[in-house]
């Protein structure tokens, strides 16, 4: 999971500050690496491995000049995670293009033994942002005459459509203009939006909505499943339906990824969190459990911790203390590292469970390390009982569209009841949302007829191409990057 911004500024401007502003806005969606290319004359681009602030300082803000800019921060799904993989990537010749994406590419491995091996194009990275690239290029390059028109971009878009399969929406920027489009099925999220200043009139694109707000700009709208925008020399929005099939956002970025201030779709991500808990708290009520208090595991659960916690009737406490300088355990190399940097991540204070009936809540249970140690520290602390609880269903199939949710093998609710979960992870009990009431709290937040990609829980992948030989290369290329 990645986030991306571009922008498109009046003449004289330069687009840098608001694309900086929008990365550390959506600096949750990727620690690993950040980068930016603008265009004045040539494109200027800055990239590193780490976070926003520590990539880019003052000098590339005066370096990096013009109104058009794209700017990326990654988060590795496929690829080693190597600095020649960080986002955007551009080409000068024969159309100069400068492309950052939010995905996951699944032809990947076929596009380079086809039609590149074909094409004699050797890729220069193991990032499958650069097939799109290329593709799109490719067919940019094929066009008439000067300039680029709606007209072309939408060809080309459509080319990448029908040669590269998965989920993966875009945005970028050309010597001349800026273009976004969402992957077929709307998997990926993409806003745009709209801002009017005295120099004139901005338009951003962006992972979040988030993004628009602390750039000052106001949504337009988020781009239907298969649409794109291009802003060319005339500097007005074209908006064009290239791919027909049905929207399936996914569900996991209400869940989990978005932060609860952004709206996806026209649903805020907040109100699903506080429905999800509620929900929960109703399920929790039936097991005839007892709880004395609610213990959300920091930050992603917060909110529905406050929810479920009302429902139940007892507080929702912090009885965990984020060390937020720690980074995300995800990030981390290894399971090992990952384990060891949970416990430095998160610190119980010992007056909220002593002799209490707690439910640790997280969002999600992935491979179970973040549970088995709550559960571990709480009972550590003198917890009375130790009921943990998702709200979300059990983690089961791998996201195939750019979430970094493991393989196969080591989902710790693959192959187990709840029974076994809950002895697994050494609690007294494990309480998880069902499938249904996690949709549809999502859509009482907001837009009712949403359907979503849930296949990391269900096993259906809407894009309906998936292949045994894809998913096996996609775990290969996982399992290889956590060796490192
Ligand atoms: P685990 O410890 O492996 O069970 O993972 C669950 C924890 O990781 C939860 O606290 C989630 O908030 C978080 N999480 C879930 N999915 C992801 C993901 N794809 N990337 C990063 N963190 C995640």
């Amino acid at each position: 999971m990645c986030g991306f911004i571009s922008i498109f500024g009046p003449p004289e401007s330069d687009a840098i500050q608001d694309a900086l502003n929008g990365l550390l806005a959506i600096q949750h969606r990727g620690q690993d690496a950040a980068g930016a290319v603008t265009f004045k004359d040539r494109f200027q681009a800055k990239k590193g491995l780490g976070l926003v602030r520590e990539v880019f300082g003052e000098k590339h803000l005066q370096r990096l000049r013009g109104h058009l800019a794209v700017a990326h921060v990654r988060y590795p799904t496929v690829g080693l995670g190597e600095d020649t993989d960080v986002q955007p990537f551009w080409l000068d010749y024969p159309v100069g293009t400068a492309m950052a994406h939010n995905g996951n590419v699944t032809n990947f491995h076929e596009l380079r033994r086809t039609y590149f091996a074909q094409r004699n194009i050797h890729l220069g990275s193991n990032c499958d942002l650069e097939v799109v690239l290329y593709v799109f290029a490719d067919a940019l390059m094929r066009r008439r005459a000067d300039p680029v028109t709606v007209d072309d971009v939408q060809t080309a878009v459509k080319e990448v459509y029908d040669r590269v399969k998965g989920a993966y929406s875009v945005a970028g920027i050309t010597s001349e203009g800026m273009y976004a489009f969402r992957d077929p099925y709307g998997i990926k999220p993409c806003i745009f939006g709209k801002k009017v200043t005295p120099e004139g009139t901005w338009y951003a694109v962006a992972s979040e909505s988030v993004v628009l707000d602390v750039a000052g700009y106001e949504i337009v709208r988020d781009l239907k499943a298969g649409e794109m925008v291009w802003i060319g020399k005339d500097r007005v929005p074209h908006i064009r339906q290239v791919a027909n099939k049905p929207h399936r956002p996914c569900i996991f970025e209400y869940v989990y990824f978005a932060r609860p201030d952004t709206f996806l779709d026209g649903t805020s991500v907040y109100e699903a969190r506080m429905e999800l808990g509620r929900r929960l708290g109703r399920a929790f009520l039936e097991t005839k459990l007892v709880a004395d208090v609610v213990i959300p595991v920091p930050e992603s659960a917060r909110t529905a911790g406050q929810t479920m916690a009302e429902v139940i009737g007892v507080p929702c406490r912090e009885g965990f203390v984020k060390n937020r300088y720690v980074g995300r355990t995800f990030i981390m190399p290894n399971d090992k590292a990952r384990q060891a940097t949970i416990r430095t991540k998160l610190n119980p204070i010992r007056a909220e469970f002593e002799g209490k009936r707690v439910v640790i809540l997280d969002d999600s249970i992935v491979r179970g390390n973040t549970s088995r140690q709550m559960v571990k520290i709480a009972r550590q602390m003198g917890a009375a009982k130790v009921y943990l609880a998702s709200y979300s269903p059990p983690l089961l199939f791998p996201c195939l569209y750019g979430i970094d949710m493991s393989t196969k093998r080591e989902f710790v609710a693959r192959g187990r009841t709840h029974e076994e979960i809950a002895r697994e992870l050494g609690a007294d009990h494990v309480l998880y949302q069902t499938l249904e009431q996690m949709e549809d709290a999502v859509r009482t937040a907001g837009n009712k007829d949403l359907q979503f990609c849930n296949a990391c829980f269900a096993g259906t992948y809407p894009t309906g191409d998936i292949t045994e030989s894809m998913i096996a290369d996609i775990e290969r290329d996982r399992l290889e990057a956590s060796k490192v």
